[in-house]
């Protein structure tokens, strides 16, 4: 899959530090998950490596700290727009090593793009504060000032925006960033490392350690323990997220967290049903199901229960399972074996625990997984309470807009939610009774550069995109200034 690159310089196998490709005598391997084949070997990197990128990015913090905001847009701009030039190959090397279709890994180059943009735009605008006195002789004011190195450790899933929704905040802000990206992906984050070095990234402001699962446990520890690293970004499990988080107190770092979900999907009775089938279609199927945004729950209301999943289930009946190479195709491989088998296991629960099959409910060949809605759901199964992560619509009862809203909240995640309807007084009370950091009011999309992305309880902290993603990679210094 990889032959038919543009620019195959784009296809890189070594780490990335210090401005340096940095091969390794041990390497690991990078597989298509559609086929199993072998598509790459990448240097496995460990904790050494990880501390001279450390060192490197320390080094190189003064001079980028020290341009202007519109010298390192500018830098980012370019960044921005090779992106765009090579989108092809970009989504060529994602589909090869994460298996989503060539369609949506195009969306995600331009979404991994939009980011940079964004930020590039948005670096002129970190605006300071003068505070009205509280005495005469004095004067108080607000610098904003970058916080210093930044880690990420990004997920397989978007295997481009969630660095670029981390990166470029951080180097818009004036911060230099070392990433260690997921080990199932590291061929899109290397060579948007290329794309960054073409772009003028000077050396070590972005730097990228590709390790395996082993090694990025001891590669993430070494980021965790730095005192040099002011600040980690993670979008990945909450088990994971947990562990990291307790690895940074004793540094007491800064953290953006993105974590897991269990979003639900309600339909009421006064929805538009149409439109709320295509909805948990877009929120459920993209990227086979795994998306931390991805519905894990459908709930409708008595009165539109049976039709509901009768239209859903004749829409997902029809959506085109294949490789994500194959014209066409909406939905292509899961990720891995465990993927699959955890796919198996909660739609065996669910049947086991009365659901009703509509659509789907096998593995087709490989790791293709028949996109599924099952109907009956109840509290009782697996996936009303684990993130299923699969293409798998389990469809939930209800009578009332307060038993939807409880069903809804009773979970330890906060992510994204979503509902229908056109009664706009349900619309604000649901709206605001959902305790999650995202609301999809009559929409199942809703990720964009300009809106802020994030969870609430154990979905993270922090938010990412907006004018309030650069944030986190700023400190607030107060100055008093006295004798005037
Ligand atoms: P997923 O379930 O999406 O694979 P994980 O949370 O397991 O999510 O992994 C997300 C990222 O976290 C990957 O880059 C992975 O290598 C990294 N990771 C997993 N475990 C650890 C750990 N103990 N320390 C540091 N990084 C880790």
């Amino acid at each position: 899959p990889l032959q038919g690159l543009q620019d195959p310089a784009l296809l890189k196998t070594a780490a990335y530090v210090n401005g340096a490709w940095v091969e390794m005598p041990a390497t690991f391997g990078v597989h298509d998950p559609a086929t199993g084949q072998e598509l790459a070997r990448v240097a496995n990197l460990g904790p050494a490596q990880a501390a001279q990128a450390i060192a490197a990015a320390d080094a190189a913090w003064p001079a980028w700290r020290e341009r202007t905001a519109k010298d390192r847009a500018a830098v980012l701009m370019r960044w921005h727009a090779l992106m765009l030039a090579h989108a092809d190959d970009l989504a060529r090397l994602m589909t090869a090593e994460q298996g989503k279709p060539l369609a949506e890994a195009r969306g995600e180059v331009a979404y991994a793009a939009s980011f940079v943009e964004w930020f590039a735009e948005e670096a002129r605008r970190v605006y300071g504060e003068t505070i009205p006195t509280h005495d005469k002789t004095k004067r108080l004011l607000v610098l904003k000032q970058p916080i210093g190195v930044c880690a990420a450790i990004t997920p397989w899933n978007f295997p481009l925006a969630m660095i670029t929704r981390k990166v470029a905040p951080a180097l818009a802000a004036g911060c230099p960033v070392v990433i260690k990206p997921a080990e199932a992906t590291p061929l899109s984050a290397l060579a948007l490392a290329e794309l960054a070095a073409r772009a003028g990234l000077p050396a070590g402001i972005f730097n990228v350690l590709t390790a395996d699962a082993q090694n990025s446990i001891a590669v993430g520890r070494v980021l965790c323990e730095s005192p040099v690293v002011r600040h980690l970004s993670f979008t990945g499990s909450t088990e994971v997220g947990r562990i990291l988080m307790g690895q940074c107190a004793p540094t007491i770092k800064k953290l953006s967290l993105e974590l897991g979900g269990n979003a639900p999907f309600i339909v009421f009775d006064d929805a538009d049903l149409d439109a709320a089938v295509e909805g948990a279609i877009a929120s459920k199927y993209r990227n086979a199901g795994q998306t931390c945004v991805c519905t894990n729950r459908f709930y409708a209301q008595e009165g539109v229960y049976d039709a509901f999943v009768e239209k859903l289930a004749a829409k997902v009946a029809a959506l085109q399972l294949g490789n994500g190479f194959e014209p066409g195709v909406q939905v292509a491989s899961m990720i891995d074996d465990d993927a699959v088998a955890k796919v198996q296991a909660h739609v065996a629960d669910a049947v086991a625990k009365g659901g009703r099959l509509l659509a789907g409910g096998k593995l087709r060949s490989g790791r293709l997984y028949e996109p599924t809605v099952i109907a009956d759901a109840s509290a009782d199964m697996r996936c009303a309470r684990e993130e299923t992560f699969g293409p798998v619509a389990p469809v939930f009862r209800f009578a009332t807009e307060a038993e939807a809203v409880a069903l809804a909240n009773d979970t330890e995640f906060g992510l994204a939610s979503y509902f229908y309807s056109r009664d706009v007084g349900r619309i604000f009370r649901v709206a605001e009774a959902l305790e999650y950091g995202m609301v999809g009011v009559n929409t199942g999309l809703i990720s964009t550069a300009e809106a802020p992305f994030g969870g609430v309880k154990q979905s993270g902290l922090g938010r990412e995109g907006s004018r309030h993603g650069i944030e986190d990679y700023l400190e607030a210094k107060y100055l008093c200034l006295a004798g005037v």
